[in-house]
């Protein structure tokens, strides 16, 4: 089965906008099976409950041009993506770039979806969105290849294209924002998994009959480790005295910023919080070492602001302690680097992987990359 945005754009055009653009590929050999799948400019899509993000740029991450504006959700999702479609075309007008030079769309959108279909599916903060058709109505609306991920799968691609993944074939995401998200990238292509719900590291049981997490299962990673559950644990548990309690104003108004910021000033009660968190963070590191082997992993949001000493030297050796020395050895656990850029290069990494799997298709039609995504082909096999 081909995905609807293949259908937008036919193998031969696919191929000529990428051979015509490619540095160095003007004459002289043509292409072969190492053909460098190069599109020069593609437009990236965060959307956010909040804020929705819009990149130009290019596969260097360069970015030629980008925009942020409220999502103001209107309620109808059609009415939403043609406006977003219409922002796509101002963003080319700034730019100064022509429509016929844009090679594909990559849109990332908070929560569940159907990548068969390219649906998004009930997104929390986005009214009106549940099935919204973002893929084939953007594909429509702006003549281009449109491909669709996850929010957590695209912030994994960006970290892998452009940020601490770089030159890496194995890589796996995880960030502890509000919940706790991961993306797993895997022979360098994002794993999906059914519904596309791979890299949900968040809901890894890290203690049987743990505390509840917001999905309704116990003991979850994200009960220990997420924003939301953390700050709820800090609240509750903040000792009046300690020096988190004094910076937040409170031990009720206590949040994991407040942890980090007096830790580094040594408190005993947020270095032991610390150390907790550090420890949950390694218990789901360690599985996933064993089940899938990466070479890199990279920590997002609360790991990034706790830095090296407070988290990543902790997290390293627990994970070395548990698991085979040959796995740790090839095993490097860094910060996320995209940071506040996130927003324009998570819907960048998305366009890219999209047209390299769209182009590897297409080298193997009916080969093991289309049988992987076809469920129908899958089974017969
Ligand atoms: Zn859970």
């Amino acid at each position: 089965m081909r995905t609807a945005a293949y259908r937008q754009a036919p193998p031969g055009d696919l191929r000529a906008v990428i051979g015509s653009t490619r540095p160095g590929s003007g004459s002289g050999s043509a292409p072969g099976p190492e053909w460098e799948w190069v599109i020069p400019l593609v437009c990236g899509i965060d959307v956010g409950g909040t804020k929705i993000a819009l990149a130009l740029g290019d596969e260097h991450g360069d970015v030629r041009a980008h925009e942020r504006r409220p999502t103001e959700p209107s309620g109808d999702a059609g009415a939403d993506l043609d406006r977003i479609a219409a922002d796509v075309g101002g963003l080319l007008e700034k730019a100064g770039v022509a429509r016929s030079e844009l090679g594909g769309v990559g849109v990332s959108v908070p929560g569940p979806l159907d990548p068969e279909r390219g649906l998004v599916l009930n997104p929390p903060n986005l009214p009106g969105w549940n099935e919204a058709p973002v893929r084939d109505r953007l594909a429509d609306a702006l003549g281009v290849p449109v491909f669709l991920e996850n929010d957590a799968n695209a912030a994994a691609l960006a970290e892998w294209r452009f940020g601490a993944g770089r030159g890496t074939r194995h890589m796996l995401y995880l960030t502890a924002s509000t919940g706790m998200g991961g993306g797993l990238v895997l022979d360098g292509r994002v794993h999906r998994g059914v519904m596309a719900s791979a890299g949900e590291v968040g809901h890894m049981p890290v203690e049987w009959e743990g505390e509840p997490c917001s999905c309704g299962l116990r003991g979850c990673l994200e009960a220990y480790v997420g924003g939301r559950s953390w700050t709820r644990r800090l609240q509750r548990v903040t000792p009046g005295e300690s020096r988190v309690a004094a910076l937040a104003g409170g031990p009720e108004r206590a949040r994991p910023e407040h942890v980090v910021e007096a830790a580094r000033e040594g408190d005993a009660f947020a270095l032991a919080e610390m150390d907790r968190f550090n420890e949950y963070v390694a218990r789901g590191i360690v599985a996933l070492v064993f089940a899938l082997a990466p070479e890199r992993i990279v920590l997002g949001t609360i790991a990034v602001a706790a830095g090296e000493e407070l988290c990543f030297v902790p997290v390293r050796e627990r994970v070395a302690r548990h698991v085979w020395p040959f796995l740790a050895e090839r095993l490097s656990i860094v910060p996320a680097e995209l940071g506040p850029r996130l927003p324009d290069y998570a819907g960048l990494g998305v366009a890219f992987a999209g047209l390299e799997e769209a182009g590897a298709e297409e080298a193997d039609p009916g080969g093991s990359a289309d049988d992987a995504r076809d469920p129908a082909k899958r089974n017969r096999s």
